[in-house]
């Protein structure tokens, strides 16, 4: 069996479990493989594997491997820092965007939306108030939410978080269930925004666990990047 096969095999046998423990169905988690820095050889194995959902943070790599799956059923999700001059790339290419935290942003990416297509959007949410990560404050939450939902062109979906590294699993867990309840808080003004894009190699099992819909996973389906 390949590397990759196997590697992947354990990462859904461990995310299988970790559902089993919250008493949830599988149809409730979507797994985001992050295949950045790794080639599309790679990304055609996790494919004949079942992984239909892929997350890229460069753009200008991801664009060649968008390309090379045209026509393939494949669902692309940006997860990189988005600067002005990339949202028309960004909106051509990607089906998903996590890394939304500005409306100026969220503005560009609904102009540059080609005709008919609805763009699904996250909003990035700096949930341990860190100085050096993106992300709005959760203070800002609501109102950007409400101004982002009524762009024509885009599906507000959701929040995203990449959490503070932390070493004590329960200091971990607090900024996850911090996330839940600020989801819930965003559900009752917008009910269909209902996503939480959190939890990856090292820590999925525990985002799961506190209610995560979407896991972003690279190491644990692709092996180490260099
Ligand atoms: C790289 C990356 C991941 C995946 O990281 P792993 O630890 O390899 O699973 C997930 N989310 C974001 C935003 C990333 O940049």
């Amino acid at each position: 069996m390949l590397e990759i096969q196997k590697k992947i095999s354990t990462t859904l046998k461990s995310i299988e479990e970790s559902l089993n423990f919250s008493h949830r169905d599988n149809k409730t988690l979507k797994i985001i493989a992050v295949s950045k820095k790794k080639p599309i050889e790679m990304i055609s194995q996790a494919l004949e594997a079942g992984i239909l959902n892929f997350g890229e943070n460069y753009l200008q790599e991801s664009i060649e491997k968008v390309k090379f799956f045209k026509g393939s059923k494949i669902i692309w999700h940006f997860i990189g820092s988005i600067q002005s001059n990339k949202c028309k790339d960004i909106a051509e290419n990607f089906d998903w965007v996590h890394t939304v935290d500005r409306i100026k942003t969220a503005k560009l990416l609904s102009k540059f939306c080609p005709n008919g297509k609805r763009l699904n959007i996250l909003i990035q949410i700096n949930i341990d108030s860190e100085e050096t990560k993106s992300g709005v404050s959760e203070n800002e939450l609501i109102d950007i939410a409400m101004e982002i939902d009524n762009l024509p062109n885009l599906n507000l979906k959701g929040i995203m978080v990449i959490p503070e590294n932390k070493e004590d699993k329960n200091d971990l867990s607090e900024s996850f269930k911090k996330t839940f309840l600020l989801s819930n808080k965003l559900q009752m003004k917008i009910k269909t925004a209902d996503e939480i894009s959190m939890g990856m190699s090292g820590d999925y099992n525990l985002a799961i666990e506190n209610g995560s819909t979407m896991v972003r996973i690279g190491t644990g389906i692709f092996g180490e990047r260099n």
